[in-house]
């Protein structure tokens, strides 16, 4: 069994592990030279160039991703000639489009924010009018990691991306939606096999500074009940009726008056599920494979009562993490480090690390003392 895997960083390093476990061949189609997933067998070349990609498919069993930009000319071609692409252009066209997102799941009948796609100025000052005079714009495609997200208090404060869209040949619109007042902001994993099989993980919440995922406790304290029903209702049901196959992370905000709406969803493994490495009997990494090779799903309960997963994100000093060794692993000899060997820069995602354990404050403290020794 082959998966090739489309593009080549840490989501596709940390397949790698799993795949030589489950003694299946991973090949990764990266961007560049020296990206996180060279480790395996990896060829350099242009997702977006229908032939190169065709080309690398012709090796393998069954095509993934490691991120969702592969354009939807290249996954229809690619499905022409015959190939397996899980997740399919159907299903993927919605985690790559946020306004076909939103669309589609208010037609599914599921909670989102308030939403809106606005053209120009004009549309988007009438949206503040009937919402309090605050909303969020984002980028319809493209965005990552809070780029693309703009709080707005008026209408001509997204003037510069209305301009953008205005050279944009096929034209275009802007998500708006209501600035949501959260309590907290949850993540929902689940896994679905091309013949039906959905597996869930526990709900966790996550927690973002600068529109970046931060940290992620698993389960999410406190969400044992309600809210752990709804979420994973929520994300079978989205698994379900889009026919998602391998992993779907759907990211949702707890309101403060408790309800669950939907954010975001990623048709791959997602920083909110790498606790699981360690956390759950089964990665999400084994069992995005597992899913897109059709196999039976493995468990997905917790290991341990709690694991709390810290990003590590380049300090001003460039120091690469392994540099940091032998005091970190010293100080800090339960938690486990991942380091995806990119080169350091300030504020660049490096890698991530995780504890688990019974005492959620202590498990906590130890992954923060660790990853901020990580960061100098
Ligand atoms: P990206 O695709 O760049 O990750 P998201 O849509 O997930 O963008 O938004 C990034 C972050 O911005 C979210 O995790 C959340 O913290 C904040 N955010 C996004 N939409 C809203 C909203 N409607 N109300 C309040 N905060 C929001």
């Amino acid at each position: 069994m082959r998966v090739g895997v489309i593009g080549g960083g840490q989501l596709a390093r940390m397949m790698i592990p799993a795949a030589v476990n489950l003694g299946v061949e991973l090949r990764v189609f990266a961007e560049d030279e020296g990206m996180a997933a060279d480790l395996a067998a990896a060829v350099v070349g242009d997702y977006r160039d229908p032939d190169e990609v065709l080309q690398f498919a012709e090796g393998v069993d069954v095509i993934t991703f490691d991120h969702e930009h592969v354009p939807q000319l290249v996954l229809r071609k690619l499905v022409e000639a015959g190939v397996a692409v899980r997740p399919g252009p159907d299903a993927l066209l919605y985690a790559q489009d946020k306004l076909l997102m939103r669309q589609k799941l208010a037609d599914l009948g599921l909670p989102v924010p308030v939403w809106a796609r606005v053209e120009n100025s004009f549309e988007l000052g009438e949206f503040l009018a009937e919402n309090g005079g605050t909303a969020v714009v984002k980028a319809a495609r493209g965005g990552y990691d809070g780029k693309g997200v703009r709080v707005v208090r008026a209408a001509h404060e997204a003037d510069d991306w209305f301009a953008t869209l205005a050279e944009d040949a096929n034209g275009g619109a802007l998500l708006v939606e209501e600035l949501v007042d959260f309590q907290r902001e949850l993540a929902q994993s689940v896994a679905r096999r091309p013949s039906g099989q959905i597996l869930a993980w526990p709900v966790v919440e996550s927690v973002q500074r600068d529109g970046v995922c931060a940290e992620v406790i698993a389960p999410a304290p406190g969400a044992l009940g309600k809210v752990a029903d709804v979420s994973s209702d929520i994300a079978y049901t989205i698994a379900e009726k889009l026919g998602v196959t391998g992993v779907l992370a759907v990211e949702l905000f707890e309101t403060t008056d408790e309800r669950v709406l939907v954010n975001e969803l990623a048709m791959r493994p997602h920083n909110s599920g790498h606790w699981g490495i360690e956390g759950s009997t089964t990665s999400q990494f084994e069992q995005h494979l597992r899913a897109v090779l059709d196999l039976p799903l493995g468990a997905t309960g917790v290991r341990e009562p709690w694991s709390v997963m810290i990003n590590v994100f380049g300090g001003a000093s460039g120091v690469p993490m392994i540099e940091r060794y032998p005091l970190t692993l010293a100080e800090h000899p339960t938690v486990k480090v991942h380091n995806y060997g990119k080169e350091p820069r300030p504020g660049r995602k490096l890698g991530h690390v995780t504890a688990t354990g019974a005492d959620l404050d202590e498990v906590a403290y130890e992954a923060r003392a660790m990853a901020s020794k990580f960061e100098v």
